[in-house]
């Protein structure tokens, strides 16, 4: 199936966990891939893809950086000539009680999961002006369900799901549609972060021990890959999702139904 032949797709936080795996699933379907990270290891990433044949390129961008970000576009439209999907994916996370949470770890985590998330948007929505787009943005469980140690984290998720409803109403009429999904537990370094620190702080959990009682809470009974959350971000970039805009649908094997 070749449902992006001819499209851009920019992914950010594209070389490493989910941001990979969405690549790797744009690129099977022939888009042109622009995986954007902090560090020069992007690049890697970028050979590894043009290695199965596909489109890619690399760039480094900091998102919290407004000038990083503007030339990414610009890269991207200049490599391939159009700039048609953007996936706003790169995150952060730190875990801390509430009276060890520093300003710092605050304002980072909002920098680049929230402002990061609007910066990224705002110049893909300058390149998709008159041609349409999809804006697909990162939130997380913890935009439905706030979760004990990370309040900074859910603030800034929660706060992906508002800009993306705003942007949505703003852009409907240029045809370019904004909506944010929100994985479950997925495995990533994120997630072995999580299992270790979490499972510092909420008992004796050895490593995974964590992660494995909480899959028990999920319906499906199993964490999620990549993958998963792949199959529905690229649905969303397609032409079947062109009457749905401004939502945040969980991928998460039924953990939060609500
Ligand atoms: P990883 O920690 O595996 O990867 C994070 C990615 O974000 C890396 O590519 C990293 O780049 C990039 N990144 C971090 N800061 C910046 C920055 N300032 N500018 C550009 N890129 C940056 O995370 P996951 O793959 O697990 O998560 C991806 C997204 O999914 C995140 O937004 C996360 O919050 C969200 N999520 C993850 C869940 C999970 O269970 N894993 C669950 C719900 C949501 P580099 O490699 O250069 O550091």
């Amino acid at each position: 199936m070749s449902r992006f032949s001819g499209k851009t797709v920019v992914i950010t936080g594209g070389n490493r966990g989910i941001g990979y795996a969405m690549a790797e699933r744009f690129a099977s379907e022939d888009a042109n891939v622009v995986i954007a990270s902090i560090e020069e290891h992007v690049y890697e990433a970028a050979d590894a893809l043009v290695a199965t044949g596909a489109k890619a390129k690399g760039f480094v961008c900091d998102v919290t950086n407004i000038s990083q970000v503007k030339e990414l576009y610009e890269f991207a439209a200049k490599e391939f000539g159009s700039v048609n999907i953007s996936v706003q994916n790169a995150g952060i996370i730190t875990i801390a009680k509430v009276e060890d949470l520093t300003e710092k770890e605050w304002d980072a985590t909002m920098n680049v999961n929230t402002k990061g998330v609007f910066l990224c948007c705002q110049e893909a929505i300058r390149h998709m002006r008159g041609n349409g787009g999809k804006l697909i943005n990162m939130a997380s469980g913890q935009a439905r369900d706030g979760f004990i140690y990370t309040p900074h984290y859910a603030a800034s998720k929660f706060g992906v799901m508002g800009l993306t409803q705003s942007l949505a109403k703003e852009v409907a009429l240029d045809g370019i549609t904004v909506n944010a999904i929100c994985p479950g537990i997925i495995k990533t370094d994120m997630w072995d972060y999580n299992d270790r620190v979490w499972g510092k702080m909420l008992g004796d959990f050895g490593p995974g021990e964590l992660m494995e009682s909480w899959v028990q809470n999920i319906p499906m009974k199993r964490a999620g890959e990549g993958r998963d959350v792949a199959g529905l971000v690229s649905f969303l970039a397609s032409n079947d999702a062109d009457y749905i805009t401004g939502q945040t649908i969980n991928v998460d094997g039924g953990l939060i139904m609500s």
